[in-house]
């Protein structure tokens, strides 16, 4: 029999927890390994099958580790998934023997099957999960806790996202019972307090032609219930952000009520209408301020992430960005990204443009108050580590 390790790292534990959940459910009678990417290297033998999932970030990391694996153990069976290999499947099986597109919960099984049959080797395609619930948040063979995905696919469809294309279709959303169930279970363990949710944007869940409000109360409500003092719950901020469409004056009385975070994540990327136009967002500068000014009047802190570099800017479209910065500067956090054409996303082989020399000083200039985290261009020799 096949000894199954999942390789796991500090970028991909999200992924892998729900992989191991899923595992649980089909082979509740089989073992399994999860272990470092360098922990794996000493411990695989020709004979196992050995997992990955990974991003585009960390994408060159795993094809280097698995070459090298491969040097050390050419008769090893590897399978990867995760955003990355979904994007660019055929490419992967340079590296690995199989490569998962698309979700994974229900093509572990065939996986697993395979493997031990025989041999994965080629693509497999993932099948979509119709019903979230019908899938454990939480492993529980051994502690692996962390934040709940409630929402699955997002209602906005952004150019430079690889989201509406690795989940497309309606939304999927946990449900309520089910949530609060995954938490009792978390706070059954030792070292859960905190309670924060993945989605793509925080407001979409229960999402019906619009926000469902009602929906959102339930859950922080019941979530809020469940962990009484002995947690704290976070919406709206990492690992999730909102959309600023979604934020009205009741969604942020929601959140003073049930919520303990006092920062929020708003997404804006650009401040050009016509930027926000040709990405197709939802929501643009009107609505990005007016969630500001909502979010402010309760003392929220505010982090509005921005992308530099991106396609189709001109001189005009950056220097509204400017006036963001400028008109809002010591007021909100600037969360900096450069534009990355990531693998499956509309943009994918659309090429950066160049940030003017005022704006990157603008940005620049909120360093000295603490206000911007992250980088403007683009880093061309950082490779992630894993
Ligand atoms: S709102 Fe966020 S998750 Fe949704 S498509 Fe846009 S960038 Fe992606």
């Amino acid at each position: 029999m096949k000894r199954v390790v999942f390789v796991r790292d500090k970028t991909n534990k999200h992924s892998i927890r729900a992989l191991l959940a899923a595992y649980e459910k089909w082979f509740p009678e089989k073992d399994y390994y999860v272990l470092t990417p360098q922990d794996a290297f000493e411990f695989l033998k020709e004979d196992d099958l050995a997992l990955f999932s990974f991003l585009t970030g960390t994408s060159s990391a795993y094809i280097d580790y698995v070459t090298k694996l491969k040097e050390k153990l050419p008769k090893i069976n590897t399978v990867c998934g995760g955003a990355h290999p979904s994007a660019r499947s055929e490419d992967m099986l340079e590296y690995f023997d199989g490569v998962c597109a698309g979700e994974g919960e229900e093509s572990i099984k065939d996986i697993i099957e395979m493997a031990h049959s025989g041999r994965v080797e080629g693509i497999i395609t993932g099948k979509k999960v119709l019903n979230l619930d019908e899938y454990r948040v939480f492993p529980r063979k051994m502690v692996s806790l962390g934040p709940i995905e409630i929402v699955r696919g997002c209602p906005s469809g952004c150019a430079y996202c690889q989201t509406p294309q690795l989940f497309r279709g309606r939304l999927r959303h946990r449900s309520i019972d089910f949530i609060v169930e995954e938490i009792k279970f978390a706070l059954s363990r030792k070292g859960f307090a905190d309670v924060r949710f993945i989605a793509p944007d925080a407001s979409s869940y229960q999402y019906n032609k619009g926000i469902n409000l009602e929906a959102i109360e339930g859950l922080l409500y019941n979530v809020r219930s469940t962990i009484g003092t002995k947690g704290k719950l976070f919406y709206g901020t990492f690992p999730s952000e909102l959309d600023p469409s979604g934020v009205s004056k009741e969604l942020v009385d929601l959140l003073v009520k049930y919520c303990d975070n006092k920062q929020i994540v708003l997404g804006l990327q650009s401040a050009s209408y016509y930027m926000q136009k040709i990405m197709h967002r939802r929501s643009g500068l009107a609505e990005t301020e007016k969630a500001i000014e909502l979010l402010l009047n309760k003392n929220f802190e505010i982090v509005v992430d921005l992308i530099f570099g991106l396609p189709y800017e001109t001189e005009e479209t950056y220097e509204e960005t400017y006036k963001f910065i400028e008109k809002w500067k010591g007021r909100v956090t600037i969360h900096s990204h450069p534009f990355d054409p990531l693998p499956g996303s509309r943009w994918q082989y659309e090429k950066s443009t160049e940030v003017p020399a005022k704006l990157v000083k603008a940005v620049k200039s909120l360093e000295g108050i603490g206000r911007v985290f992250g980088r403007v261009i683009k880093d061309k020799e950082k490779v992630c580590r894993i």
